[in-house]
């Protein structure tokens, strides 16, 4: 967060590093009305616009994105407006592939069990392989499942990541005024 910088008048049109010059440059913030709330946005240098509200400016893909939620590691790329829904899919998506999977392999042991009538160790034996997947299912699960009921609380209280996080950090209680550029 910085202060908008003065419109320097101190006649040295060069910065030498090949920045707009002070002057031409254009001020740092701006007040717009959204919905009859005064929010300020901020201009950003490298993509050389104001951003709109809740838009932020994504230093590993060096651009702004709307509805900025979070630079996500995974998929490589900003998780933003035009591709939350699909990012939400696929966590909710995986979700359920994990219960299914974890479901059903149980449901596989207790038919061998039931089928051979022994106990339910061998028959967990008989079955490796949905061994492995119940282990690897159930850690999956609390990955997946934690990010589903953590984007579905945020999208139930419009929020973002980005906004909550940085709301958890900030001293003082965010404001509806403070929904600007971030
Ligand atoms: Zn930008
Ligand atoms: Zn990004």
């Amino acid at each position: 967060m910085h202060p908008p910088e003065p419109e320097s008048l101190d006649g040295n049109n060069d910065t030498g590093n090949g920045q707009t010059p002070q002057q031409l440059r254009l001020p740092r913030t701006k007040d717009v009305y959204v919905n009859g709330v005064v929010v300020k946005v901020k201009y950003c240098d490298t993509c050389m616009l104001y951003r709109p509200p809740r838009c932020s400016h994504c230093s590993i893909c060096n651009n702004c994105v709307e509805r900025f939620d979070h630079h996500c590691p995974w998929v490589g790329q900003c998780i933003g407006l035009r591709n939350y829904r699909f990012f939400y899919m696929f966590v909710f998506s995986t979700t359920l592939l994990c219960l299914y999977v974890f479901g059903f392999c149980w449901v596989y042991i207790i038919k061998i069990r039931d089928a051979e009538g022994s106990s339910i160790w061998r028959a967990m034996l008989k079955t490796p392989a949905s061994m492995v997947l119940i282990i690897y299912c159930f850690i999956c699960v609390w990955f997946v499942g934690g990010l589903s009921v953590f984007h579905f609380y945020l999208m139930s209280t419009n929020q973002t990541t980005f906004w909550r996080s940085s709301a958890l950090l900030s001293p003082l209680p965010r404001t509806i005024s403070e929904l600007g550029s971030q």
